[in-house]
């Protein structure tokens, strides 16, 4: 049997506060208790929002906080190549197509429908799902737009997914989803549509990568917060469709602040740095998270 692995993957876009902390610390827990592996992984694909200096925080706020994780870590923009590769097999199986429709298309497209009745559908995140118009545009007319420079994502066509999907698409969850449910959930990918597997400006998204990744880490458990319990259904589906097995999940409670209001990298009251200014120790961040 091989060991049980274990990840934390914050993106460097801000500084880490106390609810990262909290996903960090019980990852590491976990670890140890299970004797298995502990890894750092940083999620850095949005190169406009990462930047190096919040990545050197993030690793002297897990330092203080007592952690230690494998060296080499993963950072993901080293890893265009292995994204790139996986994106290919979704296009040779024809599972996604050129999206080119702007913000501002998606917006009159469903204002105009709207108008004429009914509410369009939206994600679970509360985006409107992507106007499936594009999937059988012919070949000829998509190459000319590409080649006159029309930028494009690559979205999964989800009908087309859902069919290659035999049996009951599902996961493993240690924790609770937000009716409390834990044990074996139902995946639900439809909920996200057309969803993006490569942004305009890269041959990957978040749920491309994530994918991606944990497979090729050995990542066994998937321990993070609650906010992305949804984007499960998505992930599950590209386990399927590039034949990779699941890691198991456990979606953890949020730390709320004072003011019941999920915590952002833009609060500076509960990052975790303002917190080690004024004193507390490591032991205060565990007791403050209960753990
Ligand atoms: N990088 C993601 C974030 O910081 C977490 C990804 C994951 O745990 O799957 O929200």
């Amino acid at each position: 049997m091989s060991l049980p692995v274990f990840r934390f993957a914050p993106s460097p876009n801000g500084p880490l506060h106390l609810g990262h902390a909290y996903s960090a610390l019980l990852n590491h827990d976990l670890a140890r208790q299970a004797d298995g592996r502990f890894l750092l992984r940083i999620e850095d694909i949005d190169r406009e929002r990462s930047r190096t200096h919040f990545e050197r925080a993030i690793r002297g706020d897990l330092a203080w906080l007592g952690l230690d994780w494998e060296e080499p870590v993963r950072r993901q923009s080293d890893h265009f190549d292995d994204y790139r590769t996986a994106l290919d097999r979704l296009i040779e199986a024809e599972l996604v197509y050129p999206a080119f429709l702007s913000r501002g298309d998606v917006r009159a497209l469903i204002a105009e429908k709207e108008a004429r009745g009914g509410a369009w559908p939206r994600d679970p995140d509360g985006a409107p799902l992507y106007p499936t118009i594009e999937r059988d545009l012919p070949a000829r007319e998509r190459r000319a737009r590409i080649e006159a420079g029309a930028p494009f994502a690559w979205r999964l066509d989800i009908d087309a997914a859902m069919e290659r999907v035999s049996g009951r698409l599902d996961w493993r969850e240690d924790g609770a989803g937000p009716q409390g449910e834990a044990g074996l959930i139902v995946a639900d990918p439809r909920i996200w549509g057309d969803f993006v597997v490569a942004r305009k400006d890269l041959p990957t998204s978040y749920q491309l990568s994530v994918v991606v990744d944990d497979a090729l880490q050995g990542v066994t458990h998937v321990v993070r917060g609650r906010d992305l319990f949804h984007a499960t259904s998505g992930q599950r589906l590209l386990h399927e469709l590039l034949g990779l097995s699941p890691p198991t999940y456990l979606h953890h409670d949020l730390i709320l602040g004072e003011d019941g209001r999920k915590l952002s990298k833009s609060r500076g009251d509960t990052g975790l740095e303002a917190l080690r200014m004024s004193g507390l120790t490591p032991h205060d961040i565990r007791r403050m998270v209960g753990l």
